[in-house]
């Protein structure tokens, strides 16, 4: 349980703004550039200048569109379109005055306090925030590159990548079979490829009875298991079938050009392959060797600063966090941690250690809702899951409560994108 002190303490601690400016090295409003417009790096930068006016904060982002992976499958099974989990940075720019850039950045000098744009551009900061996500790894499964995504795609990016899968699944024939290929932890969204499996379950079993839903995992266990399992018995007993790493589910090549998927032990030709590659954090995030060379940024938990070099902070995706998953409820809430922190660090004032919360919502029918929760504090640096606090929905709810928990998933995504883009 969260209890109401605990939601207070970090809640009123985000509220707080301060009256003085501050000053910048250059004697300047002190700069904050914020790298991702995502929902890590749109909330960081909205909260910033929530806490603090006077700081000068740019947020580099590519799209003048962000298109959410949360509720991308409701849109892959054709539950609503994609115009419904698209955001604009209108309101971050004229209600909080944050100057938003669309360009990408490039390259970073730790040392000089600079990132380099795509167009050559160099922005200086005093502290900088990266909140880049997630990076596809290529060439991880054999034969899988961005040219056989256009024709097994991954759709682990919004947009494009989501609408080609919806597009192949409305195409495909009536006793089809659709592949989904899940990779080792950790990946972005552990629960993300059940809740799609589900999702097109449900979509397949009402357009076209006949076909079914395979997913070849590399893992023997994922979360929620329990929960998923026990509905698809239920709700999609032969439309759904799941086959571990220890069964022969683990991916090892794919070729697009024969239409086939290789495990360690067989081989398929499905009507449609989701083919979601392993990860690691997106490039601008792994310069300067802000990875360790290891493929994720390890962080200073009360602050989020880099444990690498200093005055670079990272959240999200692309930020070891455990024992918090890569979700957007977690890059959101670090996202206000870390802007408090930031904020408290320019003024020279002590960091109060965040407490954080997380919840995964997964649909596994349209009105078929199940979830895991915890709330997290941060004791030396490290998060520690706070005893109790962990949850997850009954094994044995009745329809209602499930129902429900698809209404709570919704509602959940309208108060993040606000929370977040406005
Ligand atoms: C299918 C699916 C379903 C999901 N469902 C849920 C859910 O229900 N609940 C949940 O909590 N989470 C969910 N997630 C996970 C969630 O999408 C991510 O955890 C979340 O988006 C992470 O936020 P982030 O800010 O780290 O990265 P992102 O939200 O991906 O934002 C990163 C941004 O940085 C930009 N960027 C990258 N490199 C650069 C650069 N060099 N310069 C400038 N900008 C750059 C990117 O273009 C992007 O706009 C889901 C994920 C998937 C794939």
């Amino acid at each position: 349980m969260i209890t109401r002190r605990l939601f207070l303490r970090l809640t009123v601690g985000l509220a707080a703004t301060r009256a003085r400016p501050v000053l910048s090295r250059a004697g300047t409003k002190a700069r904050v550039v914020v790298i991702g417009g995502g929902f890590g790096g749109a909330t960081c930068a909205k909260y910033l200048r929530r806490a603090d006016p006077s700081l000068d904060v740019t947020l580099v982002t590519p799209q003048r569109l962000f298109i959410s992976c949360p509720f991308s499958n409701a849109v892959v099974a054709g539950l609503q379109p994609l115009t419904s989990i698209t955001h604009t940075y209108d309101t971050l720019r004229r209600r909080y005055g944050i100057r938003v850039l669309y360009n990408t950045a490039t390259d970073l000098d730790p040392l000089k306090h600079r990132v380099t744009l795509n167009d050559g551009k160099k922005l200086s900061y005093d502290r900088l925030v990266l909140a880049p996500g997630i990076e596809l790894q290529w060439g991880a499964i054999e034969g899988y590159t961005p040219a056989e995504s256009a024709v097994f795609p991954h759709a682990w990016e919004a947009g494009s990548q989501t609408e080609l899968l919806r597009r192949q699944l409305k195409a495909m024939k009536d006793d089809g079979l659709v592949v989904i290929t899940v990779p080792d932890n950790p990946y972005r969204c552990p629960p993300g490829p059940y809740e799609r499996a589900s999702l097109i379950a449900d979509y397949l079993l009402k357009n076209k009875p006949r076909a079914k839903v395979l997913i070849l995992d590399a893992k023997d266990t994922f979360t929620k298991k329990d929960l998923f399992v026990s509905a698809w018995k239920r709700l999609y007993p032969t439309t759904l079938e799941w086959i571990s790493g220890s069964q022969g589910g683990r991916v090892t090549r794919v070729d697009a050009r024969t239409g086939t998927v290789y495990t360690d032990f067989d081989e398929y030709k499905p009507a449609v392959a989701n083919v979601i590659p392993p990860q690691r954090a997106a490039s601008i995030a792994r310069v300067a060797a802000l990875d360790d060379g290891k493929g994720w940024c390890p962080i200073r938990a009360s602050t989020f600063e880099s444990t690498v070099h200093r005055d670079v902070h990272i959240i999200g995706d692309a930020a070891i966090v455990n024992p918090i998953p890569k979700s957007a409820f977690g890059a959101n809430i670090e996202a206000k941690a870390c802007a408090a922190a930031i904020t408290s660090l320019l003024h020279a004032e002590p960091v109060a250690p965040p407490v954080l919360i997380n919840t995964c919502y997964s649909l596994v029918a349209p009105n078929y809702g199940i979830s895991i929760t915890g709330g997290y504090r941060v004791v030396d640096d490290t998060i520690h899951t706070i005893p109790g606090t962990d949850g997850i929905s009954p094994l044995d709810a009745p329809d209602a409560v499930r129902a429900q928990e698809a209404q709570y998933a919704r509602s959940w995504y309208a108060n993040i994108t606000a929370d977040t883009f406005t």
